[in-house]
């Protein structure tokens, strides 16, 4: 995959783009972000320590995620969250580590702000076999109540990367497992060559989304948040 440019985002809150380098600054300038803030200000509720996490597959750097999580939320929610938007395929195990595989685990029902606090990465590892490895970090932390009923709420995701078609170098929509398995090659198709694409094996070519572990063991999707 071309990777040029730095690669852009899109803020949940004005919709607008942003790049990885200035999405932090973006949301806290951004005024509908500001606008939800405010509300959720004016509501009843206690103020409480809310994480700004930045999250991003450790070698596909293209994708990346900034999360407000609660402080006093656990680790199974974000488990459970990066799950819906990138992971899940077969319900396999999962870990927050330190130091790489079975080294510091911190376990699932320590808090963030217990984990995070101290400015530290850490990893989270989903699926021992095929391993999507995502990198986690606080860049920030604010004392306020959520914006969201959730412990953890979406505030910049990656717009989907610019990938060519393997055979015409058009943007590719689609993508054919058995192309990287048997053939060893990207797999990316466009609508045209996916439409003559003699590959059936591994039940043909399945769409482009926005998740780092597409083409690792037999995720598909959907990668949306779960809320
Ligand atoms: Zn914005
Ligand atoms: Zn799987
Ligand atoms: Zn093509
Ligand atoms: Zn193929």
């Amino acid at each position: 995959m071309p990777r040029a440019k730095q690669t852009k985002g899109i803020c949940s809150f004005c919709l607008g783009e942003v790049t990885k380098g200035t999405a932090f600054k973006h949301i806290a300038a951004c005024p509908k972000r500001q606008a939800a803030v405010d509300a959720s200000e004016a509501k009843p509720g206690d103020v409480e320590p809310l994480y700004y996490l930045r999250a991003g597959d450790s070698y596909l750097k293209d994708f990346w995620l900034d999360l407000e999580v609660r402080g006093n939320a656990k680790l199974k929610d974000l488990d459970k969250y990066l799950r819906a938007i990138w992971l899940e395929c077969c319900g396999h195990l999962s870990q927050f580590t330190a130091d790489g595989f079975g080294s510091r685990v911190a376990g699932m029902t320590r808090q963030i702000g217990d984990v995070f606090g101290d400015g530290l990465e850490w990893m989270h590892l989903y699926d021992y076999g095929d391993t999507s490895e995502t990198v986690i970090k606080a860049v920030g932390v604010r004392e306020g109540k959520p914006t969201t009923k959730h412990p953890v709420a979406l505030l910049v995701r990656n717009l989907p990367p610019e990938t060519p078609c393997m055979v015409c170098q058009d943007p590719a929509a689609w993508f054919c497992r058995e192309c990287q398995i048997e053939d060893n090659t990207e797999g990316m198709l466009c609508d045209t060559h996916k439409r003559k694409h003699p590959h059936k094996d591994y039940g043909g070519p399945i769409p482009l989304v926005n998740s780092p572990r597409l083409g690792m063991c037999g995720y598909t999707g959907p990668a949306k948040p779960p809320y």
